[in-house]
Order: C-alpha cells, then structure tokens, then sequence
C-alpha cells in the first residue's frame, strides 16, 4: 500500500475518523449529502485491512448501482487493495449463486430473465387484463415491489389492502398476473434479478453448510446508500451475517428516492436500536459543495413534512464561495435544451472537463432534446441510467458479433481496429448520428471500442478472445464501460455521485414532481427528496431551468415545478409572476376520496365529475386525447406506495 494506516487517515474530520477507526462491530454513519459517507466507508475498509483487523478477500461492500460499485473499486485499488469485493447486491448474489448454485438445486441449468415484460404480458393475457405496454411496465413494477417487499403472490390483496388501500379487485388481478409471471418464469428455468436474491438468502438460510462455508469466507459487511435497502436485500444481508455483526452501513434518510420500489430508511434510522453497541456517526460538513449550493439543498430539504428523527441533519458548507445558482425560465423545451448546450459548451472552452458536467431530469424520456441540442454544439454526451448497459440490444448484438469473430479470426492485430471493425456494420459510424436512439447507439459502441483501447494499452497482447472474455466478465458484475462525455442521466440514475456543474432541467409540474404523485403526499414527499438528490449532486455550478410550452399567443401550457417556490430569488424576473399569485400552485390532495383532476397540459383544475366528459380543458386550449381516455378505461397500477388511482383521474 502507499503509506501506513496512519496515512489513510490524513484529511478526515473528527467525526469521519470515528467511524473509519471505530472497532469491529457495527458502525452507522447517518449523514447528509457530501459530507464524505462514500468516502469514510470505502477508508474505513482500507484502514481495517491495513492495520490487520481483517484481510481483503473476507470484506464485502455492497451499494446499488454498478456504477457506484465500480467507484468503489476505483478507490479500494487506489489503496493498494484488490481481493476485497465492491459490488451491487445483485451482482453479489449473482456470484455466490453460481457458486452453490449445484450444492443448493442441482445441476438444473438456469438463465437471467433478459427483461420481464414479455413474460407479464403472457400472464396478463392469461389473466384477462390489459396488455398495453404501459400496463405491462405498471404490472412489472409491481411485481417488482412486490418481490422487494418479500410479499408472495397470494399474499399480496390482504398486504395491499392494510398497506396501500387499493381497490380490492385491482389487487387480485395484479396477484393473479403476478402468480401467473412467477409460474411461466419457473416453467421455463429463468430467474428474474429479484430471484438472485431470494435464492441467496434461501440458500444460506436453508443449508447450514453453505452458510458456513459463507461466513467462514466473508467477515466484513459494508453497504452504501443503506437508506434505499429493500427488505428483500435486507433479508440477504441478514443471512450473510448470520449471528456475527461486522456490519457498517452509511445512508441519508433525505435521499430516500426508492420507497415506490419497495425501499425504506427505516433499516438505516433503526440501526441503534438493532445494535445497541454501534458506534453511531453523524456527519454535517459538506465537503462537495459551495457554500450556495449547501445553503439551496437545505432549503429544499428543509420544506420536507414529516421527516423522521435522525434525518434533520443540516448541513454546512466548507468549501470556498463559489457562483449563485442559476433559475432560468424559457418558452419550450428546445429554447431550453439550446440554453443548456450553450452553457455547457462555455463551460467546456472554459476548461471544466466533460467528464465533469452533467444534466439531470426526471424521466429518461425527457434526454431526447438535450441530446440533439448537444449534438449540435458538438458535444459528446453520454446517457445513462436508462436500461442497463449490457442489456441493450445493440451491446448484447456487439458481444455476440465480437464472440464471432473471436472464433473466426482470433490472432493477432490491433485489437481497437478489430474492435471497431466488428461492430462497424452494427452502427459506428464514423460522425455520430444527430441525436435519439441512433445516438445513444453509436455512444454505447463507442465505449465497447474505447473498452478496446484501454485493454490494449493495459494488456499489450490481448486478442478478440481476450477481449471478448473481458465483456463477459464485466457483463456478470454488470460493471459497464465509461466513455468520455457529458453525463445525461435521470436524478435516480445520479444518486451517489458528483459533477462540477450540474444542470437540472425540465422542474416543470407534472414532471418534477411526476404527474402520478399528484394527490398523494407520500409520493410528493419522494419526489421533494429526489430534487434534494438533484442539487446536492453540484461541486460548484448549478443551473434549475424549465419551460412553459407558450403558443404564439402567449398561453402556458405548464407551471414551473411547485417545489421552486420559494427558492428562486426574488429579484430573478420569474420570481415576481410567482409573486403575483396568491397562492402557491396546486397541493397535494388528501388521499382516497373525492380526487380532484388536473389537465395534464397546464395543471389547472379540470371542471367536472367522473368519467371526465371534457373535450377542453377550461384555462387553457388543450384538447383531452380521446383514445388515451378509451385507453385509460383499463385499470392501471401506479407504482409509488401511495393509494393507486386509476389512472384517467390523474394524468
Ligand atoms: P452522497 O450522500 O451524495 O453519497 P457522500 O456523503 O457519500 O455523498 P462523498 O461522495 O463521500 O459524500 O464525498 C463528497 C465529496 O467530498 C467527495 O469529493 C469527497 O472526496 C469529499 N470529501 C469527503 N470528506 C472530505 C474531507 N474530510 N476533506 C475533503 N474532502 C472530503
Ligand atoms: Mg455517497
């Protein structure tokens, strides 16, 4: 290693060296954003492993996205450290499952379930519920928070009913369509990713010698993020203890932004009580951002209603000062996304690093016109955070066509040249497409060539073969390659990470917050949270813009986001049309009874009972979209944990 334990430590704070040098046993650091958690855990393993308490090969740090354990990594090999594992939970479980997989089942094959929607949609049919592609994505994702919650298929009515208060017979046709999912998917010997957790904590539960052989190799648990743990992770966790309690876990309940996948804080804000000898650390220097990007996340995080005890940390900036946030309002969205691209090409001839700017939004949906706008500047981007990297269609088509050729012409060559040689008629064309698909396409087969290139510049001889073991191995730990570029990513996708400038665009209501919060406070509450996620992503730079969708008359068809409220300064030129209204936008209604109805182009109050009957929307012109009405007819399942609305009442 560089240095001694001792230099490990320089740098840290007080409370950070409590929680790296604490004794083995639990450890709890609840902190907010940017005040080093990532950064204490991942010292904390190095600071064990150097001065003896444990050896490398026996830790294992579990977070939640490959890109965060691939970060993980980065930094533990930084220190010198290489045996010590940093994976997803997923990708954990994918590991040892492989591995007692025989011992446990038998030498049964089984496969990854490549995208389940093809599955739920037989069993919809099956059940006689609509098969529509957004049901399908609705049932999906309860299906998936089902599983994450542990709840079983004939289970779930009774466990929606007390948590959730839906509709019984919605809830029996969701069981149904889920029983029918879980029994297509055992027939044909596949196993979804919740399934890989599930088969973990049962193998370790069910087989003492498997769980034996387990603790016996692994000693030193560590999991980031801890604030999005589901119970269905937490139940893995728990069998990879055992009865031991090396465990040291790091979160902020502000940034929960996965409870409608069926996560909680609950696990991070109890851990006290779990383990009453824990050394628990609280952290608040923030250590990532200027002091006026700490002082806007305290505001929005500080508008947040009922937040539990151990989550009102606030936070102080300790960097130097640095530049206000911007606000900037435009007509539409492309007079947005060309204001973004201008601003990121001044920042980039200013010389910030593209790796060092990123735009933030709600839903992937919404990268299209930041894409094209970046393109047009000549501004290499990346997208991330959509579907996972080696589940893309045209990367599964390049390692297929690299296996090929690997086969067909294994010697020799200049790997790169090779490389792009392959998977030039796939799409890597010279100049890359203008924007959308096309160009999310050719970005991520660029990062297969630039893969290419950094293994020929690590491993001078490596072949197609070489490189083609090299995709599957990182396919397995889903640990993806990065290419240079300005990020592109929704505000989940961010989580954990950081940039020098941050831009977050589109807080328009109905967006941020989403549209199927609405009426629900639980949900808003995420929402708020997920923005907090959004701003404390900023070291230095950080720009909120959204647009109205004027027409030529001048009407608007949207609201800025109601959580902008307050926070623009009142001498920006937004801030005085805010001040005219009296009252802030539209709030979250009550739950259950007596919804009120939103036209999903301006937000306004619709006139009128149920079934919306409206050809208009009365303030603006909007016309309501009969065959999406037809369309709604069906149920659908909203995915926050809130009451589910069908959704023709809420969009
Ligand atoms: P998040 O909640 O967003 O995951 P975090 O609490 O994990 O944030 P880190 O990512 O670990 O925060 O740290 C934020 C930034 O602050 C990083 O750039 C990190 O290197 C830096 N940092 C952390 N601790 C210190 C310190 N003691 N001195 C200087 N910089 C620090
Ligand atoms: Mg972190």
């Amino acid at each position: 290693m560089t240095g001694g334990p001792s230099s490990l430590l320089a740098g840290l704070d007080p409370d950070q060296l409590a929680a790296v040098t604490a004794p083995r046993g639990p450890v709890c650091v609840l902190a907010g954003a940017g005040t080093g958690k990532t950064r204490t855990i991942v010292t904390r393993i190095g600071y064990l492993i150097h001065s003896g308490h444990v050896a490398a090969g026996q830790v294992l740090a579990v977070t939640f996205t490959a890109r965060a354990a691939g970060e993980m990594r980065t930094r533990l090999r930084a220190m010198d450290i290489h045996a010590a594992q940093a994976r997803t939970f997923h990708a954990a479980a994918l590991r040892q499952l492989r591995y007692f997989w025989p011992r446990v089942v038998g030498d049964a094959p089984w496969d990854l379930l490549d995208g389940k929607l093809r599955l739920v949609g037989q069993a919809a049919h099956r059940a006689g519920v609509g098969t529509e592609r957004d049901t399908l994505r609705d049932l999906a994702g309860e299906i998936e928070w089902a599983k994450a919650s542990l709840i079983a298929p004939e289970d779930y009515p009774a466990e929606v009913a007390r948590a959730r208060r839906d509709t019984p017979a919605t809830a029996e046709l969701v069981a149904k369509v889920y029983a029918g999912y879980e029994s297509l998917k055992t027939a044909a010997r596949l196993l979804d990713f919740d399934d890989l957790l599930l088969h973990t904590a049962a193998a370790l539960e069910e087989h003492s010698e498997v769980a034996e052989e387990f603790r016996d190799r692994y000693r030193c648990f560590v999991v980031d993020e801890y604030q999005d743990v589901t119970p269905l992770q937490q139940r893995v966790l728990d069998a990879w203890l055992g009865r031991r309690d090396d465990l040291t876990v790091v979160g902020d309940a502000n940034q929960t932004i996965y409870s409608f996948a069926g996560a909680s804080p609950r696990p991070l804000l109890d851990f006290g009580r779990r383990f009453p000898e824990a050394t628990v650390v609280r952290l608040e220097r923030d250590y990532r951002s200027t002091p006026e990007v700490v002082s806007l996340a305290n505001q929005v995080i500080s508008a947040a209603r009922d937040r539990p005890a151990g989550s009102r940390l606030r936070l102080v900036g300790q960097r130097p000062k640095g530049p206000d946030p911007r606000f900037a309002e435009f007509d539409d969205e492309p007079a947005e996304a060309a204001a973004v691209a201008g601003r990121v090409k001044e920042l980039v001839d200013a010389g910030t690093p593209l790796s060092e700017i990123a735009v933030l939004y709600r839903i992937n949906a919404q990268s299209e016109v930041f894409e094209q706008a970046l393109a047009q500047v000549d501004v290499p981007y990346l997208v991330r955070g959509g579907e996972r990297f080696f589940a893309r269609q045209e990367v599964r088509q390049a390692m297929a066509a690299v296996r090929t050729a690997a086969v067909n012409a294994p010697g020799g060559g200049d790997l790169p040249a090779l490389v792009r040689a392959v998977l030039v008629p796939l799409g890597l064309t010279d100049e890359p497409p203008a924007g959308g698909t096309a160009r999310e396409r050719w970005e991520s087969l660029l990062a297969l060539v630039e893969l290419a290139e950094e293994l020929a510049s690590t491993v001078p001889d490596a072949d197609l073969p070489r490189y083609a073991a090299e995709l599957d191995q990182r396919a397995q730990a889903q640990h993806p390659p990065t290419v240079e570029g300005v990020t592109l990513a929704s505000l989940h996708a961010a989580k954990g990470l950081e940039w020098d400038a941050v831009f977050l665009v589109g807080l328009v209501d109905g967006t941020m917050p989403i549209q199927h919060a609405d009426g629900d406070d639980v949900a808003i509450e995420e929402e708020r949270r997920l923005l907090y996620v959004g701003v404390t992503r900023a070291r230095e730079h950080l720009s909120l813009s959204w647009s109205l969708a004027r027409t030529e008359g001048g009407a608007r068809y949207r609201r800025r986001s109601r959580f902008l409220y307050g926070l623009i300064p009142e001498n920006h030129p937004a801030a005085r049309v805010a001040a005219r209204r009296s009252e802030p936008p539209r709030q979250a209604m009550g739950r259950g009874m007596n919804p009120v109805r939103y036209c999903r182009v301006c937000g306004d109050k619709l006139v009128g009972t149920m079934p919306i009957k409206l050809g208009r929307c009365e303030s603006c012109p909007a016309e309501v979209d009969q065959g999406l009405l037809e369309r709604l007819r069906e149920w659908r399942v909203e995915r926050s944990k809130g009451l589910r609305v069908p959704a023709y009442v809420i969009f």
